[in-house]
């Protein structure tokens, strides 16, 4: 197979872990803000997550730097422009960015501001090339919570028109899932649909919960539900999309290497697996590269990879008319 030519699909790419390096020294410079190094080469190893950290809390660290760099609308408008045009050049079809939009007020941008100019920046790159989009608006789940009804608000605005999901993100504890119910109830009442980073360093009684209690739709890793009977019915009984991130897996040691990743048994069992990037910069990677480690790693043949492309046909927040383009993709 030539993974660059494939067709793809990313449902799982987080804007502040995708962020060019050079894109941050240029920013800087606009800014007048004084970065550790100018020299793409010392920003990008900043950047990037160790092969393996020693958690997500350390993986996280890595979002510092362009968080710094993303408070005005231009450089909310060029990094997402540059997102969907770095994944459009290695022929991403679909791709759906998410991020938190309270991590981007700290230069007083209203929550519609910030909305606006990454929805404003996928749609400039949505007609200059071969590629369609949606936004996730996520919560930390170590955020305080009074601005959360803020965020589906403001984002409801623009349902339909460039942003279709909530999601919650960042460490995970224990029964999380109880602490956010009242506000997922409200987002899918304004008409998000619901994904849930659940199972990655948490246990799968979280991807039960996020299924069962916050009526997510697909799960962001979902990983340990390899050995908890309760998250893995929950998953396989509702057909539930596993967004699973193969690179950032073994990076946050969610898993001990990639031969260890239950994707391939998931994949065998019928669950609805996608492949994803989870963070370009961060984890250093692209929908190419995540495409070919898994199949080539599991020994998966093209039909194998078109089950998967077909799996997040189905799994996307797509439109009807975006989803049968996205069909006709891999069967040309
Ligand atoms: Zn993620």
């Amino acid at each position: 197979m030539n993974f660059f030519s494939l067709p793809k699909i990313d449902l799982h790419c987080h804007l502040d872990g995708s962020v060019r390096p050079q894109t941050i020294i240029d920013l800087a410079q606009i800014q007048s803000l004084s970065l550790p190094s100018n020299n793409v080469e010392v920003v990008r190893e900043l950047m990037i997550a160790p092969e393996t950290c020693s958690d997500l809390t350390e993986y996280l660290t890595r979002f510092d730097l362009p968080l710094q760099v993303m408070q005005t609308e231009h450089a909310l408008e060029r990094i997402s422009y540059e997102v969907f045009e770095d994944a459009a050049k290695e022929n991403v079809k679909y791709l759906e960015v998410r991020f938190a939009p309270l991590l981007h007020v700290t230069q007083g941008l209203t929550i519609q501001q910030i909305i606006a100019a990454v929805v404003k920046g996928m749609k400039r790159a949505e007609r200059d090339y071969d590629i369609h989009g949606n936004y996730i608006l996520c919560i930390l789940r170590t955020m305080t919570k009074e601005r959360i009804n803020e965020v589906i608000e403001e984002g409801a605005k623009w349902l339909g028109n460039g942003v279709q999901a909530f999601d919650l993100a960042g460490a995970e504890l224990p029964g999380f899932c109880h602490d956010f119910i009242e506000y997922t109830h409200y987002a899918r009442s304004k008409g998000f649909h619901v994904t849930i980073h659940a199972g990655e360093q948490g246990d799968g009684q979280n991807v039960q919960d996020a299924v069962q209690l916050l009526h997510a739709e697909r799960v962001g890793h979902g990983i340990h539900i390899i050995n908890h009977n309760g998250g893995y019915a929950a998953v396989k009984n509702n057909r539930i999309g596993l967004e699973t991130c193969p690179s950032s897996n073994v990076q946050t040691k969610a898993v001990n290497d990639l031969q260890s990743h239950p994707a391939k048994r998931f994949y065998e069992q019928g669950l609805a697996i996608t492949i994803n990037t989870d963070n370009r910069t961060v984890s250093n990677t692209t929908m190419t590269q995540e495409v070919q480690k898994v199949c080539e790693l599991f020994s998966l043949s093209a039909e194998d990879y078109r089950i998967i492309y077909l799996n997040s046909v189905e799994q996307s927040f797509a439109s009807h008319d975006v989803k049968n383009y996205l069909r006709q993709c891999i069967d040309e």
